[in-house]
């Protein structure tokens, strides 16, 4: 399998497989970027949001026709991360079970309100829709999304951000791993072992936008010692922040 990670925002990674071009998150459409939820609430907090490119066209700068994928993989079903999916119409989207529930039958106002763009989509892509299987992954659940790929792409439940939120780990060598933990972070200072902090705009949207506070921070400490554990065999993504910089 070859695989070419590349950064759109919200970050999302493109990998060429033997079963097609499979995408991590698909950021906000050609259409109507940023128009609604989550992203208004950004807005208005006045946080320097990282406006995003259009997935489709930074597909085309790395010659990957729309048409050739085949599979989209969803971290969680916040706006953000979905709104794309219309302009990949060969594409079954994946999505954990929870996540999937949440969205469809949304429990609160404000998760009607929360995954309200789903239902704005022009066209109700193919979803499947993934539980957990008893694999593990360094010690989280792990969900191994394509029978023909193996433990190469897995899901990786990290409830908290949303009740189904997940990260994916992605198998770039024998024993090397990019794993996207999605919005599991939401600013470089959380990723540090000793006083993890954020700006006090970041942390009241963090709080805002978390649906399991306990589970957020419970799943943000797994994460850190595993990073601390294994420093030269994971590289971290985020859909927020670049964890490099
Ligand atoms: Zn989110």
């Amino acid at each position: 399998m070859q695989w070419r990670p590349s950064i759109i925002r919200t970050n999302c990674l493109a990998i060429e497989s033997d079963i097609g071009v499979i995408l991590i998150d698909t950021g906000p459409s050609i259409k109507s970027p940023q128009k609604t939820g989550t992203n208004k609430f950004y807005q208005n907090l006045k946080l320097k949001a990282n406006r995003p490119s259009p997935l489709s066209r930074r597909l085309a700068t790395l010659d990957i026709d729309t048409d050739s994928v085949k599979h989209i993989v969803l971290t969680h079903l916040d706006l953000a991360q979905t709104q794309a999916i219309e302009e990949f119409p060969n594409a079954t989207a994946h999505v954990f079970g929870s996540e999937y529930i949440a969205a469809m039958a949304p429990a609160t106002q404000r998760e009607k309100n929360r995954y309200a763009h789903l239902k704005n989509l022009n066209s109700h892509p193919r979803w499947k829709v993934h539980q957990v299987q008893g694999s593990q992954w360094f010690g989280f659940d792990a969900i191994q999304i394509f029978e023909e790929l193996g433990d190469h792409i897995q899901l990786i439940p990290l409830v908290g951000h949303t009740w189904g939120h997940c990260g994916v780990s992605i198998k770039k060598g024998q024993d090397n791993w990019i794993f996207h933990t999605g919005d599991a972070f939401f600013h470089q200072r959380e990723l540090r072992l000793a006083n993890p902090n954020a700006p006090w705009r970041i942390k009241l949207a963090r709080y805002l936008a978390t649906a399991d506070q306990d589970s957020f921070f419970f799943n943000q400490e797994r994460i850190r010692k595993l990073i601390q554990d294994k420093p030269s065999q994971i590289e971290l993504q985020c859909s927020r922040f670049d964890p490099k910089y």
